[in-house]
């Protein structure tokens, strides 16, 4: 059987027109999905044998194994729940319900990737646009600080540099495409110009190009150390000004080099200063597939981002002091719940340590090095494969997901909404 129109939630590209085969209980094949998409509706889309709930590595019922995460979390002082990134928006909504009944912290994968351009954009304002209206209008791309090419394989054919468009009726002929970064990656073959900056000047050079599209001269020499050179930086300025539809693609190339938040900052307001001459947009590239989602549902939900704190029963924001790594870091928490994030294996040294010592809880679609460290571990469907769901694409677009293969596993949502119901419960008696 071929199912159309499925949407990939592996990358933030989330494309919605893949052709996926299902054969018996599984996914064989997954047209138009890029080599990233293929593996996980193949990975995802083949029958598991891991148990729905585990106790310390025992199998145990799903009933049994709520009762016991909820009683950790319902008897920790300063319960932190994290992740999110790579499940539904209905999940992630549940999640946040569940953070403000346990009076703790709630972050997600955003204060490790584009926390610093969800300040930024609180700070200084977010000019940006669809990736409907890339497609159609924009004929200078400039990736700055990220790699399409590996990280969002299909983000240039679908969107940025190859489609034709109804004002780019030429597609990747009617476009000039820009790659700033430190080094040389494979996106730089697909690139009309790159420019090697050098590492930590990113501040600098979108400072000088915000001066020079504001008609002032930037001081030549404090130019030097960046790796530009003056006819670069004007010749730039004045591409980008002389364009009809321009857009920034921001990585974590800016947002986790030296300067983060006031790196995206500059950007926006480079952004901003372009608008006085031409029309520009600015869309941060958001690596997993709903990390667009958790931000806009905690915003929706408590005004902020990532890194909100219940402790006082309303919603409090201070990266840095409600964030994940420095939660950890700082032996602040004492019970976690990780939903859909591998933390274990990628968080630093002193915050596993301290996560792999509390009493860790962990939802997940297959087994990873949090599963494998959880004292109470789930197995879940996957959202977009086994579940319907909502999640939103980078330029913040909501996309829902089709259902293509049944599941034994509850979803996240259901695991999530039960645990909350057993919070209520034993924060009542
Ligand atoms: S670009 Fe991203 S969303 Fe699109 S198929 Fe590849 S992994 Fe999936």
């Amino acid at each position: 059987m071929q199912v159309d129109h499925v949407v990939c939630a592996f990358c933030g590209c989330d494309c919605d027109d893949i052709s996926v085969t299902v054969e018996g209980d599984r996914i064989t094949k997954a047209g138009n999905a890029c080599v990233l998409g293929k593996s996980w509706f193949l990975s995802h889309g083949t029958p598991s044998d891991l148990p729905v709930a585990r106790i310390e590595g025992r199998p145990v019922d799903l009933d049994r194994g709520i009762d016991e995460a909820a009683r950790c979390l319902a008897n920790a002082r300063y319960p932190l729940i994290y992740g999110l990134s790579s499940t539904s928006s209905e999940a992630q909504r549940k999640s946040v319900a569940l953070a403000e009944v346990l009076g703790g912290c709630i972050d997600c994968c955003t204060s490790v990737c584009h926390g610093p351009s969800g300040m930024a954009l609180q700070g200084v304002g977010e000019p940006t646009c669809t990736l409907g209206e890339v497609k159609n209008r924009a004929d200078l791309i400039v990736y700055w600080g990220s790699n399409p090419a590996e990280s969002h394989p299909r983000h240039m054919a679908r969107y940025a540099v190859t489609p034709k468009g109804m004002f780019v009726p030429e597609g990747r002929k009617g476009r000039t495409v820009v790659l700033v970064d430190v080094r040389p990656t494979p996106s730089a073959r697909a690139a009309d110009i790159f420019l090697l900056i050098k590492p930590g000047k990113d501040f600098e050079v979108l400072w000088a190009l915000q001066a020079l599209v504001n008609g002032q001269k930037p001081d030549v020499t404090s130019m030097e150390d960046t790796g530009l050179t003056y006819d670069q930086l004007t010749g730039l300025a004045d591409r980008m000004m002389g364009c009809k539809f321009g857009v920034i693609f921001v990585g974590q190339g800016l947002t986790q080099t030296r300067g983060r938040h006031f790196n995206t900052s500059a950007a926006f307001l480079l952004v901003r200063a372009l608008n006085r001459h031409t029309k520009f947009a600015l869309i941060p590239m958001r690596g997993h597939g709903n990390v667009t989602g958790v931000d806009n549902v905690l915003a929706w939900q408590t005004g902020y981002p990532f890194g909100v704190n219940f402790s006082l029963g309303y919603p409090r924001f201070n990266p840095g002091e409600y964030t994940v790594v420095d939660l950890l870091s700082r032996g602040e928490a004492d019970a976690a719940l990780v939903v859909a994030a591998d933390p274990v294996a990628s968080l630093p040294a002193k915050a596993v340590r301290r996560l792999t010592g509390i009493p860790l809880i962990a939802l997940d679609t297959h087994e990873s090095e949090t599963t494998r460290s959880a004292r109470i571990a789930f197995t879940t469907s996957t959202a977009g494969i086994h579940v319907r769901g909502t999640v939103y694409r980078m330029d913040n677009i909501p996309i829902h997901l089709r259902k293509v293969l049944d599941s034994a596993y509850p979803s996240d949502e259901d695991v999530i909404d039960r645990l909350l119901a057993r919070v209520k419960e034993l924060k009542a008696c």
